[in-house]
């Protein structure tokens, strides 16, 4: 827990109980995702009359560019309500690097899109993992470990990065460039056991996006050989089934349980049909990102209160669900969408609300909207998930 974290977990009513509760805090934050709401502690921007906005413009946003790459990021500097995920859309142009890095305060996982990408990524202990990516080939990255991004073959490539911290920005990595271009050459020197001369001419500030030959195929051995990690960081998604395949929509979900590494991160690909609903539902243990791939999407949130705020999201738009948050996504569009989700939990959730009526008897349902107890005999019996626009059928099992 950072001071800047705690400091928001010590500013509340569970103060007095802090001492004891930090310790518990702090072991369960990624599953829990943001920590002043995991301690009740209202957050200012969700208290008010009205939901602030949960929509972002990302691909419209400022870039940073270098050569033909760049980066757009959704932070909670551009996305306020997006305190527990942050984003990345980056292009990289043949030859590119995003070059050797770690991040401090976030998990970094991915989704190729478009072209081929190949990563190293470093943990401690030394195992060196190298993976080649297709679009629709995922990777994640835990907090802390050394990696690095290139673009394969002459075509460019896209993906998009999530970050399991809103707070976390791709403009402030640390990259090997700034270090060793802010370290003095006769420290360098002993480090390396190599002359001080050898680092004549390295760069004096962040190279951020490298620019050299096209990568060779297959990878070359690491300097150190090969040692690879006991956990892969690479996984097919759309290889796979889907997990869901409804009139209407198909969802590819895969979290910790099918893709070990992947202790603080879900994602999912989400494709609707003209029309189709995603049903109204919440995610108790998650924050949602989404970035919309194709199409036309409209996505209501419900806070509480009487509050509830409806944002359409089309093709390289943002959005963001806090945990517990109800929930829709809807195709408006004439054409099928596909939106990209992640969620800062490695452990999937969901309740839909057609499933939570379901698991209650016809009386209580009667009672609770002063109805009678027949009209609810036309409800569904189970989860309806994703329904086309001619009504709901069963849906299929969900869980990954
Ligand atoms: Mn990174
Ligand atoms: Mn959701």
């Amino acid at each position: 827990m950072s001071n800047f974290q705690r400091r928001e977990f010590l500013t509340g009513a569970a103060a007095i109980a802090a001492a004891s509760a930090v310790t518990m805090v702090g072991t369960r934050r990624a599953d829990a995702g943001d920590p002043s709401f995991m301690n009740n502690v209202p957050d200012p921007l969700l208290s008010g009359k009205d939901l602030p906005t949960f929509k972002f413009e990302l691909e419209k946003s400022e870039a940073k560019v270098i050569g033909k790459s760049t980066a757009r990021e959704a932070t909670v500097e551009q996305l306020p309500i997006s305190k527990g995920i942050a984003g990345v859309s980056m292009k990289l142009e043949p030859g590119a690097m995003r070059e050797l890095h770690w991040h401090a305060t976030a998990a970094e996982w991915a989704f190729v899109d478009k072209g081929r990408v190949r990563t190293t990524v470093l943990a401690p202990g030394g195992a060196a993992e190298t993976n080649d990516f297709e679009p629709g080939d995922i990777w994640y990255f835990p907090r802390g470990h050394g990696h690095m991004l290139e673009c394969l073959g002459d075509e460019p490539c896209h993906f998009v990065l999530i970050f399991d911290n809103g707070y976390f920005s791709e403009f402030g990595t640390f990259s090997i460039s700034d270090w060793i271009g802010h370290t003095p050459k006769s420290l360098l020197a002993k480090n390396f056991g190599v002359p001080e001369s050898t680092f004549d001419g390295f760069p004096k500030k962040e190279v951020y996006f490298a620019r050299g030959a096209l990568p060779p195929e297959p990878a070359a051995v690491p300097l150190a050989g090969r040692h690879l990690p006991r956990q892969t960081h690479k996984y097919r998604l759309l290889a796979d089934e889907p997990l869901v395949n409804n009139k209407g929509g198909r969802l590819w979900l895969i979290d910790s349980n099918k893709f070990p590494i992947s202790k603080t991160v879900t994602g999912a690909i989400l494709d609707l049909d003209p029309g189709a609903l995603r049903e109204l539902h919440w995610h108790p243990t998650a924050d949602e990102w989404q970035y919309v791939f194709e199409g036309k999407v409209s996505v209501t949130m419900f806070g509480s209160g009487g509050r509830y705020r409806t944002e359409t999201l089309e093709k390289g738009d943002v959005g963001y669900i806090p945990q517990g948050y109800g929930h829709s996504l809807e195709n408006v569009g004439d054409k099928p969408c596909r939106v990209l989700i992640g969620f800062n939990s490695g452990v999937y959730g969901e309740i839909d609300l057609s499933e939570w009526m379901a698991g209650n008897p016809l009386d209580v349902l009667a009672t609770n909207f002063g109805k009678p107890a027949s009209l609810f005999e036309k409800f569904p019996r189970k989860d309806v998930f994703i329904t086309d626009k001619d009504g709901p059928e069963e849906s299929a099992p969900k869980r990954p």
